[in-house]
């Protein structure tokens, strides 16, 4: 049985008292922490505050991109060393808006899921289809390809704590979402391409979680399907009270 993960990705939203305000509101109020892994991926600069302020709580902060090097001449970069200092325990990598908008290359995605292990940060990895690829029938050609490259040299082990995440890019921000069939669908063909490289064991364990228009009022039909294990949201984790209403529905999947 994997256990739900729902991650709350911020993006570059809040000011930083609306940031400490929220993980303080939530952090002793997380559903079932046995049942769903709460996790909220800040901006970086709120992410030492939020750490300390989510200490004595279940909810984990994640980062939402890092360099792989661990330190270097990268003006304006953060590295998995840096992370890793701070206490944070996850890293989104390979988000589709880093990947458009700033040339993130499924190259740079390895070596950033090999540096994340190294310093003990799980990743949280993103692919995804345009809807031009969608409607050409490429989805899966297209998240395969992704996720083989970002997933290249690793062990079973290392495989099989990792997050994936199966974001179709049409469904980011749009209000559209993947109909729960048509997501678990694309997450089960994930699942057979790790069981292909890695195993049935590692296939099993390792999580895929959703992301693209998930609200409170879908997650639920989402997590039901047997291969969606969890959600990566951006716009309904901005409000502590729809956030925490994710992780109930989560924990009741
Ligand atoms: P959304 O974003 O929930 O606002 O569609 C999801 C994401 O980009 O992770």
């Amino acid at each position: 049985m994997r256990k739900p993960i729902v991650a709350g990705n911020w993006k570059m939203y809040k000011s930083f008292d609306e940031a400490v305000d929220f993980v303080e509101a939530i952090q002793q109020a997380i559903p079932s922490p046995d049942k769903v892994d709460a996790v909220i991926c800040a901006p970086a600069l709120y992410l030492p505050t939020l750490v300390v302020a989510a200490e004595d709580s279940s909810l984990a902060i994640a980062a939402q991109n890092m360099h792989f090097e661990d330190e270097g001449a990268f003006t304006g970069e953060i590295s998995p060393a840096m992370l890793a200092n701070i206490q944070v325990d996850y890293c989104v990598l390979g988000h589709s808006e880093r990947r458009e908008m700033f040339n993130e290359t499924d190259e740079a995605v390895n070596k950033k899921v090999r540096a994340a292990l190294n310093h003990g940060i799980v990743p949280i990895i993103c692919c995804g289809e345009t809807l031009e690829e969608r409607e050409a029938g490429a989805t899966e050609q297209k998240v395969a390809g992704q996720i083989i490259k970002a997933l290249e040299g690793f062990t079973p082990t290392e495989v099989e704590h990792m997050v994936l995440a199966y974001e179709p890019i049409w469904a980011i921000g749009t209000g559209k979402t993947a109909t729960a069939d048509d997501a678990n669908a694309v997450c089960g063909a994930i699942r057979n391409v790790v069981e292909t490289l890695y195993g049935v064991e590692t296939a099993q364990a390792i999580r895929i979680q959703y992301g693209g228009s998930v609200k409170p009022e879908n997650i639920e039909e989402l997590l039901g399907k047997e291969h969606i294990d969890g959600a990566l949201v951006g716009g309904a984790s901005l409000q502590a009270d729809s956030y925490l209403k994710l992780l109930e529905a989560a924990a009741n999947a």
